[in-house]
């Protein structure tokens, strides 16, 4: 039921839903995964198509009602509450695939599990991260870490072509030939630019896949650890992994081996024949006794099994920082930070293993930094105090840097700075000035608009 004047006369230009507090439907199309923000805005609109979207972004501009946007909820910052008009997507998960052209195209609310199961029709795979139900739109505008990144770079560097509605009201295709600074910037600047209806990306061949995990006694954290971290020196682009010290909470939908204790989880990412594989994972095997070892050869589609991430919303804040190097020093000091006998409380302390085709620029440069980083490390913690203390401990090993898709709480709506270099940060501030410059998207990693030079 509409009842503000405004809400009334939004909902006569629209026939999608158009919902206010106490509406049935709108707790729904609040909800996030990531319950630590809770949007509570006067008005929600469940855009179902392009048109529709240029109509509530219209109507944003025209009242001077801030606009936050929301498909799954796995990355929240600033919440719409009280005031706002959050446009949520989640309608909108159309994919279509070109076998031929090997690209994708899929809409605002699509999450990855869709395009994966879409695109291994034809033996390809796009380049999503660990979680099936993230969104493609929000991840691939943060850089989007894949599970085959070291071999094919960042989502991003893959995008071909961009369809969003600008501040102004305008739908706007961006490619490397048309709104190239938009196309810059959205590739890496997150939701700051406008609302993206559909994104357009290329799809790599899977045609062999090993995958799965090593799950290590907590009292043995140091040994996998050290023993990890040199693996990586030695392993190919196509093989991926990430080291977590996991400290799952005492619940029952947690495996229970991972129950109520520290455990070091090795998760591996191979693109190749399995004995290929196994002859690389086989230093890791022998570093010490496994709990549970799930790896093996298996089809793409199950990529899920390889990280485990909850299925189910929770609440959490979400750090990172980007390190330079992982030596011996280093390795030392993330243990008594964060291993046996810390006082960490962090559900998840997870180290990616980057470099490889990471480490090189996109063919169609990008707003995505990072290319000189060789792990990344963040940390998912319940609400609490301190949800940096793992990843401000290990600043001087950092490059300075945030990943921002690693990201998420209300206290990192204006962290963004932390996600580029100078000179990133402020064409991205140049570009939002041209493209929003009254800051209509701010509900998100803001990226305030700013001339050039300041
Ligand atoms: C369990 C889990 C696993 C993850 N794994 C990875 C991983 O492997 N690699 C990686 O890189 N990241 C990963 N992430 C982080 C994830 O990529 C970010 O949280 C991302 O922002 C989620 O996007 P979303 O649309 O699902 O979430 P939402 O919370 O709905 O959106 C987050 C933000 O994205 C922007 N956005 C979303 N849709 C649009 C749109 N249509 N137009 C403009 N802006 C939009 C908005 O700023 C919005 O506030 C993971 C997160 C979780 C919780």
């Amino acid at each position: 039921m509409v009842t503000s004047a405004a809400a009334w006369r939004l909902a006569g230009r629209l026939s999608c839903p158009v919902l206010e507090p106490g509406d049935d439907g709108y707790a729904a199309d609040v909800a996030g995964f990531n319950q630590v923000v809770e949007h509570r805005p006067p008005i929600v609109v469940g855009v179902r198509d392009a048109v529709e979207v240029r109509e509530a972004v219209a109507f944003g501009a025209e009242t001077g009602t801030p606009i936050a946007i929301q498909a799954t909820g796995h990355g929240p910052s600033a919440a719409a509450a009280g005031a706002g008009l959050l446009i949520n997507t989640r309608r909108m998960a159309a994919v279509a695939i070109d076998p031929v052209a090997r690209v994708a195209r899929a809409e605002a609310g699509t999450q990855w599990h869709q395009v994966v199961e879409a695109a291994a029709e034809h033996g390809l795979a796009p380049l999503n991260g660990s979680s099936p139900l993230v969104g493609v739109v929000g991840y691939t505008l943060g850089g989007g870490l894949a599970l085959l990144s070291r071999a094919y770079g960042f989502a991003a560097d893959h995008v071909t072509a961009i369809d969003v509605v600008t501040a102004d009201g305008r739908l706007v295709n961006a490619t490397p030939e048309q709104h190239t600074d938009l196309f810059w910037a959205l590739r890496g600047g997150k939701g700051n630019f406008g609302v993206v209806t559909a994104i357009e990306f290329g799809l790599v061949p899977v045609p062999r896949f090993y995958g799965g995990g090593l799950f290590f006694p907590g009292e043995l954290t140091a040994e996998v650890l050290h023993a990890w971290r040199l693996w990586t020196a030695s392993v190919p682009e196509e093989m991926s992994s990430s080291l977590a010290l996991l400290r799952m909470p005492d619940i029952p939908p947690i495996p229970e081996f991972l129950r109520g204790r520290l455990v070091a989880h090795v998760r591996i990412a191979h693109l190749g024949p399995v004995d290929e594989a196994e002859r690389l994972v086989k230093p890791l095997r022998q570093t010490a006794p496994t709990m549970v070892d799930t790896l093996a050869e298996m089809p793409y589609t199950r990529f899920a099994d390889i990280h485990n991430d909850p299925t189910f919303p929770i609440p959490y804040n979400e750090r990172s920082i980007m390190l330079r190097e992982l030596d011996e020093k280093a390795a030392d000091d993330l243990l008594s930070l964060a291993g046996p006998g810390s006082d960490c409380t962090d559900i998840v302390v997870e180290l990616r293993h980057l470099g490889g085709a990471l480490s090189r620029p996109p063919a169609v440069p990008n707003a995505v930094d990072h290319r000189d980083a060789a792990f990344c490390l963040s940390t998912l913690g319940m609400p609490g105090p301190s949800p940096a203390l793992v990843v401000d401990g290990m600043a001087r090993w950092g490059t300075g840097r945030s990943y921002l898709n690693f990201l998420a709480g209300p206290e990192t709506a204006q962290l963004a700075e932390q996600g580029y270099s100078p000179a990133t940060y402020a064409r991205l501030g140049e570009i939002k000035r041209r493209y929003d410059p009254d800051n209509l998207f701010r509900f998100n990693h803001n990226i305030p608009p700013h001339a050039a030079g300041s």
